[in-house]
């Protein structure tokens, strides 16, 4: 029986991506949109803080126009943040790395298929990746865990299941889903801060070369 592989799953913007998607920018758009709506009053600090899903949920409890609306803008903020975009550095060399350890290697994004896609194959990072899961085929997104359990469906038996990201919401979804997180970048402080306990941190994607995945 050939060993099971270790799997490793990437969240996409600023993790594998080096996307520049102006989420205050997109999310006081999205606050704006509710208070224009009628939606009860909430500080604008809170609101800011929230998941950009929490912000749609309470849009489509005032009208599914509204959640359309607003997920119109949320594609909108995608698609200026990925033109042009290039791959966070390290990132082709580290998944070819870890691809010839024998890992399996998947992306999860809340990002949208169609504009997933297309930048995977622009990056020329898609023939790297064993899964992909987008904000189109998952039932609620990050930081809720169906997504991560999705792919680890998918990938069927491994003997470790690790995900990579750089935002408190790919930490939140791993741990609800029983799945170590590796944080990377500089937002360790907020991660830590939602209470959150990363396995591994790392601020150079080279440094997942050596980490003691197997342990
Ligand atoms: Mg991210």
């Amino acid at each position: 029986m050939p060993e099971r592989p270790t799997l490793v799953i990437f969240d996409f913007d600023n993790t594998l991506v080096d996307s520049r998607i102006d989420y205050t920018g997109l999310r006081t758009a999205l606050a704006d949109m509710l208070a224009e709506a009628g939606a009860p009053p909430e500080s604008r600090e809170a609101l800011l803080r929230l998941p950009l899903i929490e912000l749609v949920e309470r849009g489509a409890a005032l009208s599914p126009a509204l959640a359309g609306r607003m997920w119109t803008r949320i594609e909108a903020a995608e698609a200026d943040g990925l033109r042009g975009a290039g791959a966070m550095p390290y990132a082709r060399e580290v998944l070819a790395g870890l691809r010839q350890r024998g890992f399996r290697l998947a992306l999860l994004t809340n990002n949208a298929r169609a504009g997933t896609t297309a930048a995977l194959a622009a990056l020329d990072l898609a023939s790297l990746l064993d899964h992909a899961v987008t904000r189109d085929d998952v039932p609620r997104l990050k930081p809720d865990p169906s997504g991560v359990r999705l792919v680890l469906e998918q990938a069927g038996p491994v003997r470790a299941a690790y995900l990579v990201g750089d935002s408190w919401i790919d930490g939140r979804a791993a741990e609800a889903a029983g799945v170590r997180f590796v944080g990377f970048g500089p937002r360790r402080a907020d991660a830590e801060a939602r209470g959150l306990r990363p396995w591994a941190w790392v601020t150079d994607l080279r440094e997942l070369l050596d980490l003691a995945w197997e342990a």
